[in-house]
């Protein structure tokens, strides 16, 4: 039988899918994957320059993690969260490890929208405040809060959670602050955020919620020294300050967590994705010790019937040995510089449609504009023909709004690279815009 046809035909019949009219859909068939490539049934092989939804950083079907997971499933496939488990032992004591001192617990998620849901919650209990401060450009996850917290035209149809403001965080190349190099976005979004804190009233205020770098919305690698101000910012109004992880943590930006190396130390991290790869749906809150302790003597008044589960834990031990044995992360963070970034940088050179390279690590995005003078962006249309055409050459894509998000797995070879950005070339070169 031809599974490709017959996957295609349950998925229109019976899956209704994520953000999306459910009208003729012809979603992507994937039938199996290996490190950095993903194929159909009929034997096509693809690129995987999306990682999926930005979180198989490990790469597909490692080995090892496959091996702890059956190996979990043959002694125990689940566990209630109030019981005591040694994978989820391990697999917690293994998080926050790599999370700076002072952060010695973790609770577990089924993944990263309820990661942010319960460290608001945390925030709020702890403060005894109300309001969390956003920006407009995120994307937190798809339940109450969080959904509402995001910033982008999700939280629009969804806006029925209570005490959320939103704010603009830098972004130097379409600036909300006439600024004309980094330290001055960096210097004005934090002025915009200091002012925003006081006029919602600082004592209302529990949580600013940042991503470290804001993914979805374009790899917005923070200027020097904003997330080092919002922290301060966070310490002069007792506010508490979540990072959120989710994609940006986990080798993805060529560092464990992105935040690390900005000289700032968060109240709490949230992630999801990368720590295992999205092999089984997990996520957490990595919390520091003020407020883990601040629950020692009340309840903490939140939970999931899957908070821990054994074969989500058992695939994040085995993922986060093996990408400190194997490298992982130092991968990420050398193709991204010696590979990705000249990769990119050449393209920029050679294709006017390209308006701004960013990015670190495996964590790149190419902004296309019909006009590098006016920055406008490409239409819908543009992006769509874009898609079309890099599948065609065998590369999965990963596109957002008018951009091309460049982001692979972390164990992503030169090799593979090269060969990416051969397609991208030879797509870019198309006559794309009339
Ligand atoms: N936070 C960030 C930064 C994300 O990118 C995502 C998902 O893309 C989420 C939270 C939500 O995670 P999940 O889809 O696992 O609920």
């Amino acid at each position: 039988p031809d599974l490709d046809s017959l996957t295609g035909e349950l998925d229109q019949q019976h899956v209704f899918h994520s953000w999306s009219a459910q009208g003729p859909l012809t979603p992507f068939v994937i039938a199996s994957g290996r490190g950095s490539r993903v194929w159909d049934h009929a034997g096509n092989s693809y690129l995987d320059f999306s990682s999926q939804l930005v979180n198989v950083n490990i790469g597909h079907q490692h080995p090892a993690v496959i091996g702890a997971i059956r190996e979990q499933a043959s002694l125990l496939a689940t566990v209630a969260p109030a019981t005591a488990n040694l994978a989820r032992g391990e697999a917690a004591k293994r998080v926050a490890a790599l999370a700076p001192d002072g952060f010695k617990k973790v609770f577990f998620t089924n993944g990263g929208a309820d990661a942010n849901e319960n460290a608001i919650r945390m925030a709020r209990q702890f403060t005894g405040r109300d309001t969390v401060l956003s920006t407009y450009r995120s994307y937190h996850g798809n339940t109450g809060a969080a959904v509402v917290a995001t910033g982008d035209w999700r939280r629009i149809p969804n806006e029925f959670a209570r005490g959320h403001v939103h704010f603009f965080g830098p972004y130097l190349y379409r600036s909300e602050f006439w600024a004309d190099s980094p330290e001055q976005e960096s210097e004005r979004a934090l002025r915009h955020l200091e002012r925003v804190i006081q006029s919602e009233g600082p004592s209302s205020i529990a949580a600013i919620l940042l991503e470290s770098i804001p993914g979805t919305a374009g790899v917005l690698v923070p200027p020097p020294g904003y997330l080092a101000g919002v922290r301060a910012l966070a310490d002069r109004y007792g506010i508490m300050l979540i990072f959120d992880e989710v994609m940006a943590g986990f080798g993805r930006s060529g560092r464990w967590f992105a935040f690390d190396g900005h000289d700032v130390v968060p109240d709490l991290i949230t992630f999801a994705k990368g720590v295992n790869s999205g092999y089984v749906p997990t996520g957490g809150v990595i919390i520091s010790d003020p407020i883990a302790h601040f629950f020692d003597d009340r309840v903490f008044p939140g939970g999931l019937t899957y908070s821990g589960h054994p074969l989500a834990m058992a695939s994040i031990v085995a993922a986060l040995d093996a990408m400190a044995s194997e490298g992982i992360v130092e991968n990420a963070a050398s193709v991204g510089r010696d590979h990705i970034a000249p990769a990119l940088a050449a393209l920029f050179n050679d294709h006017p449609i390209i308006g701004e390279v960013r990015g670190e690590g495996v964590f790149w995005a190419l902004e296309l504009v019909a006009d590098r003078s006016t920055r406008e962006p490409v239409s819908a249309a543009v992006m769509g023909r874009i898609k079309k055409e890099l599948l065609a050459r065998g590369l999965l894509p990963f596109l957002a709004d008018n951009r091309i998000h460049v982001v692979p797995p972390c164990v992503v070879t030169p090799e593979e690279v090269a060969e990416a950005a051969a397609i991208y070339d030879e797509v870019l070169s198309l006559d794309l815009l009339s």
